[in-house]
Parts: structure tokens; sequence; C-alpha cells
């Protein structure tokens, strides 16, 4: 981030603006103690569009990112191709942090209750120390962050146990495995159904899964060669937390964009079964009949409907064709 004098623009004051990365501030070749030209469109975050350098005085001075995490110490290395500069501290503060907010996070374990806030207080008290600590947190301990914390440690509490029974897709994501988001997950807990055929799974077996490709396959393969990610994966295991994929339901959307209107009555089937078997197979059902209507289901006695459907052209079926449409 670039710190500024504080100015007005588009009536907000501003004070910060995204630098994004080494390459950006190298690109604008900007030195601390410039001044810049910024914009500020909607609810983007504010960026520098341009630095004045006829108004540099000389005490201007070159920016130069640190070697060094200025959280833990340890080494900030640049990987080749990527632009972001990672600490690579194993006990990183800073990172066990964020790691924390990702896993409890709504696309990852979905745990209410567990944001930035309370992680930081839950960090500071040092009630965690690691991902498995949520797991074994204490009412009294989550009660005592805040006053007439009763409720609100209950309900912290409820929502960790539930995600002990997320789908093994949600802990993929909530790993944090770089390249891995939840789509990749989907895909990775599908083809292996629990965490150890995953994280025995070999590279070439990875790379070949559609959408996953040679940088992701890497990043998985070493994340779970880390003996920090197999004694991460049995601690959340001994908590509790389920590594398997549940069955997936055969989806069959056969009736997808399709319209159904039932009238008359049919032989087999009340009305209500009726529209539930094809609302099954992914159609929609309507009491009235238009030119988007894609099939009228006539029963017995079928009066007004069926007219307006011959009238309108529509596809007219009996009983038995409907019976033959929802075979297997
Ligand atoms: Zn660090």
């Amino acid at each position: 981030m670039a710190i500024l004098e504080p100015v007005k623009v588009a009536g907000s004051t501003i004070s910060k603006t995204t630098l994004h990365n080494q390459d950006f501030i190298q690109e604008k070749e900007l030195k601390i103690g410039d001044t810049v030209v910024i914009q500020k469109a909607g609810d983007v975050i504010p960026e520098i569009v341009e630095v004045k350098k006829d108004k540099r005085t000389g005490e201007e001075t070159e920016f130069s990112m640190p070697n060094t995490c200025p959280v833990c110490g340890a080494p900030a290395v640049r990987e080749e191709g990527e632009a972001a500069i990672r600490c690579t501290g194993i006990e990183c503060p800073a990172k066990l942090f964020r790691n924390l907010v990702h896993f409890a996070s709504k696309e990852a374990m979905d745990i209410d209750g567990l944001g930035e806030n309370i992680i930081q207080q839950l960090l500071d008290k040092e009630l965690i120390k690691n991902i498995p600590d949520i797991y074994t947190l204490k009412f009294e301990d989550i009660a005592s962050l805040k006053k007439n914390g009763k409720k609100f440690a209950q309900n912290l509490v409820d929502s960790i146990n539930k995600s002990k029974e997320n789908d093994l897709y949600k802990l993929i994501t909530a790993l944090g495995i770089r390249h891995v988001g939840s789509k990749a997950s989907k895909l990775l807990a599908r083809k292996y159904k629990n965490i150890d055929n995953l994280m025995n799974a070999e590279y070439d077996d990875l790379s070949m899964i559609n959408d996953i490709g040679p940088i992701v396959a890497n990043s998985i393969r070493e994340f779970f060669l880390q003996d920090q990610t197999i004694d991460l994966i049995q601690k959340l295991k001994q908590a509790g937390v389920n590594t398997i994929a549940k069955e997936e339901e055969n989806i069959d959307n056969r009736f997808e964009g399709k319209t159904f209107v039932l009238t008359g009555t049919l032989e087999d089937y009340t009305r209500g079964e009726a529209s539930n078997i094809i609302e099954k197979f992914g159609g929609k059902t309507s009491s009235t009949v238009s030119k988007k209507t894609d099939y009228v289901l006539a029963g017995e006695e079928a009066g007004s409907k069926l007219t307006k459907a011959q009238n309108l052209g529509v596809t007219i079926i009996n009983e038995e064709q409907f019976k033959q449409m929802i075979s297997l």
C-alpha cells in the first residue's frame, strides 16, 4: 500500500492506495516521497495512475521490498512466475492468523461467529495456537471474550461442532492449498472420496484431472508431503472432523428448462405426484398454458387447458407417453 497525505476525492478522504506488487511499483517508477495522481472509481480501492516526476525535489528514495517477513523475520521469497512475495516462516503469526480466517470462512468450513476479530482475540489470549485448537476451545474461554458472552459462546460452539460434519470439499478448500479454491476442491473430493486418498495421490494422477493441470498438481503434492500437513490432518481427524466425501445423488436433469402443464385426471398419479416427478428431473410445472409451455400432460376429462394447448400448437402428451418419458 501507498500511504498518502490525505486528499479529498469524490467526497471521501483518501490516505491509502493499493500498489498491487513490486512490478507495479517498478513499472510506475514510484519512489517514496513522490507526488502522484490517484483515481477512485466506485467502490474500487483507489489507485495510482501517474507519478508527477516534475514535482520531484531529489529527496525521494527508492523503495525496496523487504527480504524478510516484517512479522516473524523468516525469509520472504518471490517464486518464479509469481507477483507476490511470501513469508517462508512455518510458524509465522501473520500467516497463522490468515490461515485461521480462511479456514473458518464461509466457502471453507463456514464457522459462523469465528471472524477476524474473534480469531485475533483468541490468538492474543493464546487460546488457540493452530487450526486444530479451534476444535478444543472451551465454552468458558469463548464466553470470556465478550460481556455477557454466554449466548455468543453457545452459538460459536454449535457452529464449530456443525463444521465437523462438513462435506470433504469444504475441508479441502479450508486447508488453503495454494491454487486450490472451492472449484478445484470439489473436483478433488469427487475423484478421491476421502482425505487419505488425496494425500497419497501421485502427481501424474492429479495432473490428469480436467481443470487441475501441472502447477496445481504440484502445489497439492508439495502441500501433502509436509510434516505439518500430515500432523494437521491427523489432529483434525482426532477432533472428529469429517474427511470423507458424502455420496452424491445421481442427478438426472432430463427435464431441465422444460415447463409442463397438468390437466385432467391421471390414472396412476395425483397432480402433486406428477409435479414432484417433473421437478425431480429438473423440470417445472405451471398452471397456465402459454406459448412457453413445452408439454401439456392431459389426463381424463381434460378441459380448457387442452383446447388452449391445441390452439397454440403445444405438444400434448398422455399418461402413457409421460410414463415413457420418465422411465429409466
Ligand atoms: Zn512471517
